[in-house]
């Protein structure tokens, strides 16, 4: 008592000064040793789950280090460049029932869509016309011997009227293996498969316990089209309810050893229509799932150089300049909405989507502005595959 006393009592005012420089000295060390840390782990070939952990955490001059480290290597190895993939949401007919997605089967409150083949067509004649190298076609899941039919037989027309120019991504769920081969067989050669969350018991908690929601079957799946020859991409949520740092360094430590050729990865944003609202209070801040994705994107740009990298448009939901400032730091590809107009408002995955009000002219003249912004050109009329997946195609 007499101590605590005497120390509250104690008069510090001549002492500030000094006290002050003592504690800025200690700053000035810690920063100092920091960015020496920082910068050392910047320099390893191989960064460890514990250096990921430190980058993801990084804050102020240690982040710039990182966006500065990962920007060189994406204009060393990429360029200041990024390709199009001419997005054609065509359907929100869904049978599954992800915890997290405004389109799941559960959620009533939605208008279904499903385009016809003629709608379907006529964006990826526009994606031609305008010169974009490629489209992804994208759907809520279903599985059916008519849908696998008419996909291919989509393929088949949309190779037909670009000459087999334009390339395709497919990203329809999880299928047996025989219908991804003969999507494959007909023409389509990239797969975007999210895998969500590579820790199999986040997994479970934002999804479903039943069968069509199996954490297992979705990796087999991704096994399936690497084995069959897609260029294969996977990614996460960031911003989860119950993520931890550690399952996201686990995240990006899976689609290295995976050896995944193309990743598109973006934020969380609640849905208001779905049961993951209930965990809204304890999500991270927007502008916190924001930051780490960007910091995802940059540590996935240093341990996998040549892979393509998309600049997810949850990004442009948070930041109005999201999906530039990925670009600076390391991703190479942006997915121009091309689906009509009026089906946008009725695919919204997540609240605040952007751009749902947009046409397809709009996206490009728009896109294209605010990327020269950031000094990155569009490469128009090329596929832009992914450097990645050449090399470990030559390596087989
Ligand atoms: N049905 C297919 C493709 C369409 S969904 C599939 O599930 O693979 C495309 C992606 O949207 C999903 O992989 C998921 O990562 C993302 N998504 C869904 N709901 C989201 C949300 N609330 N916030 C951010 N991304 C979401
Ligand atoms: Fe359907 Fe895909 Fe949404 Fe899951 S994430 S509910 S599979 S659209």
């Amino acid at each position: 008592m007499l101590l605590y006393d005497t120390v509250i009592s104690w008069d510090f005012s001549p002492y500030i000064f000094m006290i002050l420089e003592i504690m800025h000295k200690i700053d000035t060390k810690k920063t100092i040793f920091a960015l020496m840390s920082i910068s050392k782990i910047l320099e390893k070939d191989i960064l460890s789950r514990e250096d990921i952990i430190t980058l993801l955490s990084s804050r102020d001059k240690d982040r710039t280090l990182l966006f500065k480290k990962s920007a060189e290597i994406k204009e060393q190895i990429i360029g200041k460049k990024v390709w199009f993939r001419g997005l054609i949401e065509f359907s929100n007919v869904c049978s599954k029932d992800c915890l997290y997605c405004g389109i799941r089967k559960g959620n009533k409150n939605l208008k279904r869509y499903n385009l016809s083949d003629e709608e379907i067509l006529t964006a990826a004649k526009f994606a031609y016309d305008n010169r974009y190298g490629s489209i992804a076609l994208q759907s809520g899941e279903l599985e059916s011997p008519i849908i696998a039919d008419r996909i291919e037989n989509l393929i088949f027309k949309i190779k037909d009227l670009s000459k087999g120019e334009l390339g395709i991504t497919l990203s329809v769920g999880e299928q047996t293996r025989e219908i991804y081969q003969k999507w494959y067989d007909a023409g389509a050669h990239r797969y975007l498969l999210r895998i969500e969350a590579t820790n199999e018991s986040l997994y479970r908690k934002i999804h479903p316990e039943n069968k069509k929601h199996d954490f297992r079957r979705r990796m087999e799946c991704l096994k399936s089209l690497q084995d069959i020859g897609y260029q294969t991409g996977t990614g996460v949520m960031i911003g989860l309810p119950f993520q931890t740092m550690d399952d996201l360094a686990s995240d990006l430590i899976f689609m290295k050893e995976f050896n995944i050729d193309m990743c598109g990865m973006g934020p969380y944003i609640e849905h208001a229509d779905t049961p993951l609202i209930q965990y809204a209070a304890d999500l991270l801040p927007l502008n916190e799932r924001f930051d780490l994705t960007l910091k995802m994107i940059a540590l996935l740009r240093i341990m996998m150089k040549d892979i393509n990298i998309v600049a997810a448009t949850a990004l442009q939901a948070i930041d109005p300049i999201g999906r530039e400032k990925a670009i600076m730091i390391g991703a190479n590809i942006i997915m121009p909405n091309i689906t009509p107009g009026r089906y946008r408002d009725s695919y919204k995955l997540y609240d605040n989507k952007p751009c749902t009000d947009d046409s397809a002219e709009d996206c490009q003249s728009c896109l294209e502005a605010r990327v020269s912004l950031v000094d990155t050109e569009v490469i128009y009329g090329e596929w832009g595959d992914s450097q990645h997946y050449d090399k470990r195609r030559k390596s087989i």
